[in-house]
């Protein structure tokens, strides 16, 4: 039996944490830059509010409504999710984190009597240990379990728990699933099943494999097969390390200086090093990218990329934002007002699985891996951005956020105040 926890209206539910006022109340919380809404109390649901909705067309129901909207706050949800998942773990060895807030669990073995009992204990422990909700789905697949979790969030009456067992049972779920809301069936695949009358995951599975193979491939079959019980995707260890670390941003306003889109660069590259150097690991590639305002009817369009390839693995944030630096200049081009910048690492092995290259000088190696430790030993206490590199600016990179709830778990400064 596979589980899938799922934290509802999770970024909500973590603003809602540090501020109970925000309970019962409709909350959103916006994209970078304040963009549009990525996560919605049941509330906002209630009133209508899409999810991806702009910001700037609600600005009359906000103001009506009194919705409370904040600035996605990723240094808050990033360190509830490592909570969450942390306190999954001690409830199965078996887990394979999907998404930010969205975890499968393996209950290969376990009796159905027992997972009757461990499934609402995993909700109330999260719940009451982490302080965020949580649904917990459980079926044979993780196809099946994904539906399972639905339930458990559309019926108050499941207290977040659903195990679905029964032939019978899943048999009359499938037959009000909608096609769409199968895992794995996206969009375009939805049209197309749609317009041959498949409407319900039971229609779904009537369909023979042969004519979902040649319509949807081999994912399509899995999906097929996953839904009438027979487990084919199995769990996948992702806590594994990380192939490839991207950090990217779009602007507050275009930028049309190089000295500032190195600046950005420089930051990006900066975080992405360190990214590496938590999983203990080094790269071989840095590939960074521009690219000016596709929505803006008129300007000059210009979209790049480019990759250096390092002399050797390198998890120094020197090295790392230097190169990055490097290659801007190539394809930076003047009079363009660029609106996002990216830098990507790959090529990435363990550093403890790689030998020392014969022309590397190990003594500058070992230096500046100790000054990357005490680097980010200081930004980890004093905040990101305490130490830093030139390159990345004096004047921090600009972006709107202007609602943003404190980083309560990560930074000193931040942890709440009680007044008694
Ligand atoms: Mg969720």
């Amino acid at each position: 039996m596979f589980g899938l926890t799922d934290c509802n209206n999770f970024y909500v539910s973590c603003e809602r944490l540090f501020n109970p006022s925000l309970n019962g109340k409709p909350v959103v919380v916006l994209s970078n830059n304040d963009g549009c809404v990525i996560s919605r109390s049941n509330e906002a649901k209630a009133l209508g509010v899409k999810m991806g909705e702009p910001i700037f067309k609600m600005k009359e129901i906000v103001k009506r409504e009194g919705i409370a909207c904040f600035s996605a706050n990723f240094s808050l949800y990033g360190d509830i999710s490592a909570r969450v998942m942390d306190k999954l773990r001690s409830f199965s060895p078996g887990i394979e984190i999907y998404s930010i807030d969205e975890a499968f669990l393996d209950f290969t073995g376990v009796p159905e009597k027992d997972i009757f009992q461990t499934g609402p204990e995993i909700v109330r422990r999260i719940k009451k240990d982490v302080g965020v909700p949580v649904s917990l789905g459980v079926s044979h697949t993780k196809t099946l379990a994904k539906v399972a979790t639905r339930l458990s969030k559309k019926y108050p009456a499941t207290k977040g728990f659903c195990l679905m067992e029964k032939p019978e049972d899943i048999a009359k779920v499938l037959s009000k699933f909608p096609v769409e809301d199968i895992w794995g069936v996206g969009r375009a695949y939805s049209k197309m099943l749609k317009s041959h009358g498949i409407e319900t995951a039971t229609d779904f599975t009537k369909k023979s494999p042969e004519w979902i193979k040649s319509r949807m491939g081999v994912p399509g079959v899995k999906s097929w097969r996953e839904l009438r019980g027979e487990a084919c995707i199995r769990l996948e260890d992702r806590t594994l390390d990380k192939k490839q670390i991207c950090t990217s941003r779009s602007f507050a306003k275009d930028l049309y200086d190089f000295e500032d889109i190195c600046k950005a660069v420089a930051t990006f590259a900066a975080a992405s090093a360190e990214k590496l150097r938590h999983q203990k690991g080094a790269c071989r590639e840095v590939l960074i990218f521009i690219l000016t305002n596709p929505f803006k009817d008129n300007a000059k369009q210009h979209y790049q990329s480019a990759a250096v390839n390092l002399e050797t693995h390198s998890d120094s944030t020197f090295t790392i934002a230097g190169a990055a630096c490097n290659a801007l200049r190539d394809i930076f081009r003047e009079g363009y007002g660029y609106k996002k910048a990216g830098v990507i690492l790959s090529e990435i092995s363990r550093k403890s699985d790689l030998t020392l290259s014969l022309f590397e000088d190990s003594s500058k190696a070992d230096k500046e891996s100790s000054l990357m430790s005490v680097m980010d030993e200081i930004n980890m206490r004093y905040g990101r951005h305490s130490l830093y590199t030139a390159a990345a600016g004096v004047e921090k990179i600009k972006s709107n956020q202007n609602m943003l709830s404190k980083r309560y778990t990560t930074s000193w400064d931040d942890i709440i105040e009680v007044k008694v």
